[in-house]
């Protein structure tokens, strides 16, 4: 009885088995037809290849054009076999046309300039600080021609090439000795490593910034052999703790500025000036990392209060080190001021050879430092600071003047109004502050804003603004006037609108 069950039951279970194989199957035997159908719709890489090399369009050698179309060829294959691609044949013109497409793109250099809509005035991503005419045409001359990089033009032997802007940077600090590296974080690493390897360096637990692109301060000191000792809370530190902590082993007391947040509410930190009477008088060095390092004052322009390099100078502070690219404006690079003889033992730390900046560095550097020996011409002439200064009346007529030519060009294609919006100083630098600006809004008439977006950056000059509120905003600020003229034909091609108008 339970053995006639049990193979009723038995049968019925192969065959339900049995109808599904069946019908899988089928399923994948539709599958494979399908698949191979596609797969012989692909073109034939070397007819295509024979096609693109007698087209008058196509200007590239062969191995790019030949490597586009296998690559393309390769890829479609792929996604028919995974059974990703969609289900449809391309023709040969429409295959053509796709490498066309992939080739022109593979010969434009991959560094592009872009039109910075952001508001974002040192905007770490689009490459922060732009120099000026004057500065770039010192870097054209430094590239084009010999120059006296490490020649000394009165001795005629050889020289340093860091003693071409280092009497400069200590007249603008008031330091006694600079030294020039590729970039601050390089800075603070040589900085620490030269002065704290194998001893302990003491830091704020408020100051331990991680400042973007992994790096964070206890990982620098890490790097450079030093010990980190960490000192008080995140909201408050004080002078008893620093003193607490100082043993037979610690050689630096750390201030890092913490640049990209901040620390509101119940706080405290300890004055440069303090630190300075407390190492002297342990007989301990005192360092700080500025960040963005400013040598003008911008409380005068309503921001909020941020030291300068030379106030933290003349405080005592030892060795301190600041950024060349972010508010000072300039190239990138690190600057290191403070007392001679330390700055001449980090000179002769080996790393400095490694970390030594080039020619351009140098050439653009000196550009920007020379502006500073008169703030007035600072303001005015490097990009970064007429940027951050400029009025919020200028920036709206800005608005107005940019706002009327885009209008007579775009007509009913996109409406273009401008509105009042806030910009940011970017690079670390000031992160709760917003500047009042005026922006463009855009609003194309038969496209939604994401692809309107990914459009822009697609031009060949890359325009890149912000979405808020479901607007899409290119903040005046950060727009240089030279630019204005582009934008009207960048936004014409964008909707397809002709030099005639339409
Ligand atoms: C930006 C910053 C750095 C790194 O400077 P780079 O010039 O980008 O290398 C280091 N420390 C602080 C506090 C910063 O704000």
């Amino acid at each position: 009885m339970w053995g006639k069950l049990l193979q009723i039951a038995g049968e019925q279970l192969q065959s339900s088995i049995a109808h599904n194989i069946n019908h899988t199957f089928h399923s994948i035997k539709d599958l494979m037809d399908a698949k191979n159908r596609l797969l012989r719709c692909l073109p034939k890489v070397d007819e295509c290849i024979g096609l693109l090399m007698n087209d008058s369009e196509v200007e590239a050698p062969q191995n790019i054009i030949k490597a586009v179309v296998q690559i393309a060829i390769d890829k479609e294959r792929e996604s028919i076999l995974s059974g990703q691609s969609k289900d449809e044949e391309r023709s040969k013109d429409e295959w053509i046309s796709v490498f066309k497409e992939n080739i022109f793109k593979k010969m434009q250099p991959n560094f592009k300039r872009v039109i910075n809509g952001t508001g974002v005035v040192i905007h770490t991503n689009l490459g922060r600080s732009v120099l000026s005419k004057t500065t770039t045409d010192c870097l054209a001359e430094a590239g084009g021609y010999y120059s006296n990089l490490e020649f000394d033009l009165d001795t005629g032997k050889r020289g340093s090439r860091y003693s071409l802007v280092e009497e400069l940077v200590c007249y603008l600090t008031g330091a006694e000795a600079a030294l020039i590296v590729n970039n601050n974080a390089a800075a603070v690493l040589i900085a620490i490593d030269t002065l704290s390897r194998n001893k302990e360096t003491i830091v704020s637990r408020g100051q331990l910034v991680e400042i973007g692109g992994s790096f964070r301060i206890p990982d620098v000191i890490a790097k450079s052999g030093a010990k980190l000792v960490e000192v008080g809370a995140t909201n408050r530190t004080h002078l008893y703790d620093y003193e607490e902590a100082i043993s037979e082993e610690t050689a630096l007391l750390l201030r890092v500025h913490t640049s990209n947040f901040r620390i509101i509410g119940f706080t405290s930190e300890v004055p440069a000036g303090d630190m300075v009477s407390l190492a002297r008088k342990n007989d301990l060095l005192t360092m700080e990392d500025l960040g963005s390092g400013s040598l003008i004052d911008f409380s005068r322009f309503g921001f909020p209060k941020e030291p300068t390099v030379q106030e933290i100078v003349q405080a005592g502070v030892d060795v301190v080190t600041f950024s060349g690219d972010k508010l000072l404006g300039g190239p990138q690079a690190g600057i290191i001021v403070g007392r001679r003889d330390i700055i001449g033992r980090i000179k002769k730390n080996p790393l400095n050879r490694a970390l030594r900046i080039d020619k351009f560095t140098l050439a653009s550097l000196e550009s920007v430092l020379r502006e500073y020996l008169d703030f007035e011409n600072a303001l005015k002439n490097i990009p970064t600071l007429r940027m951050l200064t400029i009025s919020a009346e200028e920036l709206q007529k800005r608005a107005q003047r940019l706002a009327r030519r885009l209008t007579k060009k775009l007509r009913q294609r996109c409406r273009v109004h401008i509105a009042p919006t806030v910009s940011r100083v970017g690079g670390g630098a000031l992160p709760e502050f917003s500047i009042s600006s005026w922006a463009i809004v855009l609003e194309p008439s038969a496209m939604t804003l994401n692809s309107f977006e990914k459009k822009l950056r697609n031009l060949p000059i890359p325009i890149i603004g912000r979405i808020e509120n479901d607007h899409f905003l290119l903040d005046v600020r950060t727009l240089q006037e030279r630019e204005f003229g582009e934008l009207d034909g960048l936004l014409a091609k964008l909707f397809d609108i002709g030099a005639s108008g339409d």
